[in-house]
């Protein structure tokens, strides 16, 4: 049994808020009854359940390997008209939405799906599934830096869990070091925060994998479905 709003939500009919709005305007009738109460447990394989009269469809789960390009926000809107992931998306009919977020200039994986459950097990802070970027900076930091990185580093939300933290490209032309990092946190901006407080700040930042996945064959911009076995290993 489940929450109806979570069952309305995971329908597509519209966002958990809304869902709940709908209910409490009584626009929702669950075999036969409207329901206005929250929190009212249904079972979507046998209840009959309309909006505004119609029988909700039951949506399959979907979940979605995306590569972010840089400048675009992990967003299910932008009131700034700025581009959102799911701009990227739009030949998915069912309504999904990112697992964690990237920020606006980060690129690679990002997984999307419409199943909620899925996507609360991998952001739930006790479920430490590796992160792991490349991050662009400028100059060489020193080994023992790196070691601050791996040990944990304070920052204002603090101490940082151990990290692993290897030397990725050092590039003596352009002066840059690519630093490859794997953290098991997802807190905000935190790999940028852990670089700024060695004194590196990050100018290129790039998650290439999100626990045993890769973005290997997914072009930037591009996507593509997670097999069944994927989806698996990841819970
Ligand atoms: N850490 C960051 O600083 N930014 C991201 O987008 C992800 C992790």
């Amino acid at each position: 049994m489940e929450r109806l709003q979570k069952v309305l939500a995971e329908a597509g009919v519209a966002s958990r808020r809304k869902c709940e709005e709908l209910i409490t305007a009584g626009r929702v009738q669950v075999n036969g009854e409207v329901v206005t109460a929250m929190g009212v447990k249904v079972d979507p394989t046998q209840d009959v359940i309309l909006v505004e009269g119609k029988p909700i469809r039951q949506q399959k789960k979907v979940y979605v390997l995306f590569h972010k390009p840089k400048g675009v926000i992990t967003s299910a809107s932008d009131p700034g008209g700025r581009k959102i992931v799911t701009d990227y998306l739009k030949d998915i009919s069912e309504r999904i939405y990112p697992v964690g977020r990237l920020d606006y200039d980060t690129e690679g994986l990002l997984l999307l799906t419409n199943d909620g459950d899925f996507a609360n097990l991998l952001t739930h802070p006790k479920h430490h599934v590796p992160r792991t970027y490349h991050a662009t900076v400028k100059g060489v930091p020193h080994g023992t830096l790196l070691d601050k990185l791996r040990n944990g580093i304070e920052l204002e939300d603090g101490m940082t869990a151990p990290a692993e933290v290897e030397y990725h490209d050092i590039n003596p032309e352009s002066n840059e070091t690519v630093v490859s990092i794997t953290i098991y946190e997802g807190r905000n901006r935190q790999v940028r925060r852990m670089f700024d407080a060695i004194g590196f700040p990050v100018v290129r930042l790039r998650r290439v994998m999100f626990g045993p996945l890769a973005l290997t064959g997914v072009g930037r911009g591009r996507y593509r479905h997670l097999t069944p076995q994927e989806v698996k290993e990841l819970t």
